[in-house]
């Protein structure tokens, strides 16, 4: 059965975290009808057959509901990890010396084991290493290829295999590790739609995972290093979506530095196009509280006032005590801040001027004749999925009704801002293309007597790249009653 109405009363969308607390069909799908349009499965955490269970709860609800949704699977990437203590723990004193080496043996208050030779010989003088997510920071005096010395700058207790961060180098390491690999078989055996990749450093990292899914799910690179904002619009380039991951990247910066990066990056993301996620700890509090502080409703705010494509929810639906309850407060907080008669303004404070193509030109020309005359959506024709983002990227005021026969491009859009997907055959002429259209606006609720759809695609029908048609039409009484 397809859900008659559009229920959605906003363009943000909104992405969580499956996990122990949001494990079961029957919280899926009320997650969902709480306003949930993608789920992301970390495979940091959980087994396979666990994720392989979701996946199935997921395409059941699809087919329950008529609607595509996406499903992301995180990959874990690099994460740097020092190796084992004699003790449970030891106490790190600022000032002291403390040895990172390749020596097997068990660590004290003077050395540990760095089970990573490509990065020992990496480090300089100089180089700063976070220890445990920033906690402990030390500064590299000497270095000879298999060992660093350093100085203790900010001391504190340190236990076995506590994550590593070098924040001012490129590591010479993939993006990709062996666990990463399996895990990504895995994924795109189970027809998963997005792949993020962690700790993206280079546009390289992204080629090469680009190679090993051979398009069968879009790549979301994660932005959580400092060497991939050096390199932004090249990674954005290779990439189908990008995330400001501000976990890490707090920890790899100085946390005043986020929200002015966070900032960088959506419009960065924005202007070539791509889809952008801003994710951790936007209700953090709601882990174990059912009502979030101000501040967090403010931070979720801006980044929708900011325009980013989607906003996420990490433990707060993974093992949070209030799963349903942040997704219908994110969703609360996206309704009202789109309702505010300033939102227009704010969300195109980026300006994303068009490309020289044709696609852009009738994005432009939609964005436009939205503002210009009362319509109820733009219904747009798309195989790839490509004239739909360029659509998208304009953020126009109403409402963007994709038509595809692709199922995998229909549920990629449940990371695209404004966009709504329905799967449909081929048209093969106009009048079917406008007939098509109106019906489908009128089954999703997307107008209604009277009410203008702007209408995109591409002549001849059915070659992929070809958007060259706008065409404006209204719904009229009849159509009501054969709907
Ligand atoms: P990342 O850096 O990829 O965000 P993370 O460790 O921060 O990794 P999140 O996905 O942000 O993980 O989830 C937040 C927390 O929720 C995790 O640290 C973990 O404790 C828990 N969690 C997430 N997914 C699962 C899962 N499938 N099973 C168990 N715990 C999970
Ligand atoms: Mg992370
Ligand atoms: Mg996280």
């Amino acid at each position: 059965m397809v859900s008659p109405i559009f229920s959605r009363n906003r363009k943000v969308k909104i992405l969580a975290t499956l996990g122990p607390s949001s494990s079961s069909p029957e919280m899926i799908e009320k997650m969902y009808r709480a306003g949930v349009d993608a789920f992301r499965m970390n495979m940091s955490h959980g087994e396979h057959e666990a994720h392989a269970a979701n996946v199935r709860s997921i395409r059941a609800l699809e087919k329950k509901i008529g609607r595509p949704i996406a499903i992301l699977a995180d990959l874990q990437g690099p994460k740097l990890r020092i190796g084992t203590f004699a003790e449970p723990a030891v106490m790190l004193h600022d000032g002291t010396r403390f040895t990172l080496d390749m020596i097997q043996k068990k660590g004290d208050a003077t050395r540990v084991n760095l089970p990573h030779r490509e990065i020992l010989s990496t480090l300089q003088p100089g180089h700063t290493l976070l220890l445990d997510d920033g906690k402990i920071r030390l500064q590299v005096i000497r270095s000879d290829g298999n060992s660093v010395e350093t100085e203790v700058i900010v001391g504190g207790i340190i236990s076995d295999r506590k994550g590593v961060n070098v924040p001012e180098v490129v590591l010479p390491v993939s993006s990709l590790t062996d666990k990463d690999r399996k895990d990504l078989t895995f994924a795109l055996e189970q027809d998963v739609d997005w792949i993020a990749l962690s700790f993206v450093q280079r546009p390289e990292d992204v080629a090469e995972a680009r190679r090993l899914i051979g398009g069968k799910a879009a790549l979301l690179a994660k932005i959580e290093k400092p060497a991939a904002i050096d390199r932004l619009d090249e990674i954005l380039e290779l990439s189908d979506a990008v995330m400001v991951a501000r976990g890490d990247l707090g920890v790899e910066l100085l946390p005043e530095q986020v929200p002015p990066l966070q900032k960088k990056i959506v419009a960065a993301a924005r202007k070539l196009g791509r889809p952008v996620v801003v994710a951790t700890q936007m209700l953090e509090s709601m882990i174990k509280s059912p009502t979030p502080t101000r501040a967090e409703v403010s931070d979720v705010a801006t980044a929708i006032y900011d325009g980013a494509d989607a906003i996420m929810l990490s433990a707060e639906s993974a093992v949070g005590d209030w799963p349903i309850e942040a997704a219908t407060m994110m969703d609360r907080i996206a309704a009202q801040v789109e309702n505010d008669p300033s939102y227009a303004d704010r969300v195109h404070f980026t300006e994303t001027v068009p490309d020289e193509t044709t696609a852009d030109a009738l994005a432009a020309a939609s964005y436009n004749i939205a503002r210009t005359i009362k319509t109820s959506a733009i219904v747009c024709y798309t195989s790839s999925g490509s004239t739909a983002r360029r659509m998208a990227r304009e953020r126009p005021s109403v409402p963007l009704l994709v038509l595809t026969p692709n199922r995998h491009t229909a549920r990629r859009v449940g990371l695209l801002w404004g966009a709504y997907a329905v799967i449909t055959r081929d048209v093969t002429d106009f009048e079917e293309m406008i007939g098509k259209a109106k019906r489908m606006a009128l089954r999703h609720g997307l107008g209604e007597a009277g009410s203008r759809l702007i209408v995109c695609a591409g002549v001849p029908f059915g070659t992929p790249g070809s958007t060259n048609l706008l065409h404006i039409v209204r719904l009229i009484g009849d159509e009501l009653k054969r709907r």
